[in-house]
């Protein structure tokens, strides 16, 4: 271990060095010229020792100090001590540095690190694959000079990552990547992406399957229940058998009919994009239609209540908002006991945005069924369900819809006691209908 030395140390080593110069001055009676030689010899040796230190640190590749004795010993040892222990620290740090880009390497993502004025600090070999990204040349670079999709920069610059992107590689236009991005430290970020190819050509077969599959399945039903109608007119035998096979195969065709119309509408919804200028709808002429309609279903079973403001108007398309509607409508009809009270209401806020709901007092939903109401195909009792006709459809195609108007479905149920179904239009998407 080595010891600083002290300032005592220091100037017990001085007056040692002095103490010769001292004797020889007084007996030679010149005391002051003899320590002045004294000093003038100490001056030298540290200055002769000031050379060797800086010789050694900036022409000498030697690890090791100059030999040396007393306090000169002490100072070249601790800049030795100091060195090894930066040279241990800066290993450590390179082996950990490459650690991580070996570990970044081993990723199945393209990585890079750029700094907050957009430049390049760093990126992986997938990177470079998918990005077109060189390196070490491009460190330095703008990343948007190698990402120039319009719809990419305005992303990277809108500084709001809190859901995935997707774009094409700028170096394979047949390549679908997602990227995130993330905070990697002060004034750094890191791009991850990903290639979703595969996922995104199974999502579209996904989507055309059951496109075709819906459509090429309307044909034989329309001739199933255009031969139904017309065997309905009295062209069956009169015998039970008959008779309640007839009622059977006309209901089972009506289900599966709304079925492939529902399965149409969400393939039409999942395959278009929104616009908002596609049309005004008048709200009020619509729940008005849609509310004559619950009535038909309800048969006087229900009663069922509207309250609408006038001049209501939703930017949008009429089809889309009056099958979002129409679903929470026809829902509340189905699921409530005869004698039930339903209630539409949709008015106007403060803030300028549309507020709709319809309350019934029907079955209710328990707890742990609410939050996978949306999910296609899901019903909460299958065989109450299917006695309703329903397909476990019409609540994603609710969804859908209002994903288009950035809004979200809210449902409050209690069993046996009802259930409120309710959404907001955000006034962006919201217009003044004229009498
Ligand atoms: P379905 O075509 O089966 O009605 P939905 O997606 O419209 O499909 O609804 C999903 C499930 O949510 C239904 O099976 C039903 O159990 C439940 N549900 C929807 N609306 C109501 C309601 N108003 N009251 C009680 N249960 C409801």
């Amino acid at each position: 271990m080595i010891q600083a030395p002290t300032l005592k140390t220091l100037l017990v080593k001085v007056v040692i060095v002095l103490l010769p110069f001292f004797v020889v001055g007084f007996f030679s009676e010149h005391v002051y010229l003899s320590l002045f030689i004294g000093t003038i010899c100490i001056l030298l040796w540290n200055y002769y020792h000031l050379v060797k230190l800086i010789n050694w640190l900036w022409h000498k590749r030697d690890a090791y100090p100059p030999r040396s004795k007393g306090v000169w010993a002490d100072v070249f040892d601790a800049i030795y001590h100091q060195q090894r222990k930066h040279r241990k620290k800066r290993n450590e740090l390179s082996v950990l540095v490459r650690r991580f880009r070996l570990g970044a390497e081993s990723l199945p993502d393209a990585a890079i690190v750029f700094n907050e004025d957009k430049t390049l600090v760093w990126c992986n070999s997938l990177a470079q694959a998918m990005l077109g990204f060189k390196w070490p040349e491009d460190r330095g670079n703008r990343i948007d000079n190698f990402l120039r999709s319009p719809e990419f920069l305005s992303y990277l610059n809108a500084k709001n990552y809190d859901e995935p992107f997707e774009f094409t590689s700028p170096v394979d236009e047949h390549v679908i990547l997602e990227c995130r991005i993330a905070p990697f430290e002060k004034d750094k970020w890191t791009l991850i992406c990903r290639d979703i190819t595969a996922l995104k050509q199974l999502e579209q077969m996904r989507k055309d399957f059951v496109a075709n599959v819906s459509h090429e399945l309307r044909t034989p039903l329309t001739v199933m229940r255009g031969y139904l109608e017309v065997l309905g007119d009295g062209d069956i035998p009169s015998t039970p058998i008959w008779q309640k096979a007839h009622k059977m195969m006309t209901e089972q065709t009506v289900r599966m009919d709304a079925l492939v119309n529902q399965l149409l509408t969400l393939t039409k919804l999942e395959n278009q994009q929104y616009t908002v200028g596609a049309g005004q709808v008048d709200v009020k002429s619509l729940l008005t239609t849609v509310k004559n309609e619950a009535e038909s279903l309800s048969a006087g079973k229900h009663n069922i209540s509207l309250s609408v403001e006038s001049g209501l108007g939703i930017l949008g398309e009429s089809e889309q908002l009056r099958s979002a509607f129409s679903n929470l409508v026809f829902n509340a009809v189905r699921y409530t006991p005869e004698g039930g009270q339903i209630d539409i209401e949709c008015k106007k806020k403060s803030d300028g945005s549309i507020v709709f709901s319809v309350k019934d007092t029907g079955d209710g939903i328990p707890a742990e069924h609410l939050s996978r109401l949306t999910e296609r195909f899901y019903r909460v009792e299958q065989a109450r369900t299917r006695d309703s006709g329903g397909s476990g459809l019409g609540l994603s195609i609710v969804k859908h819809v209002l994903s288009n108007y950035d809004s979200e479905l809210k449902i409050k149920s209690e069993v046996t006691k009802g259930s409120k179904f309710s959404f907001v239009i955000d006034e962006q998407f919201t217009c003044e209908i004229e009498d």
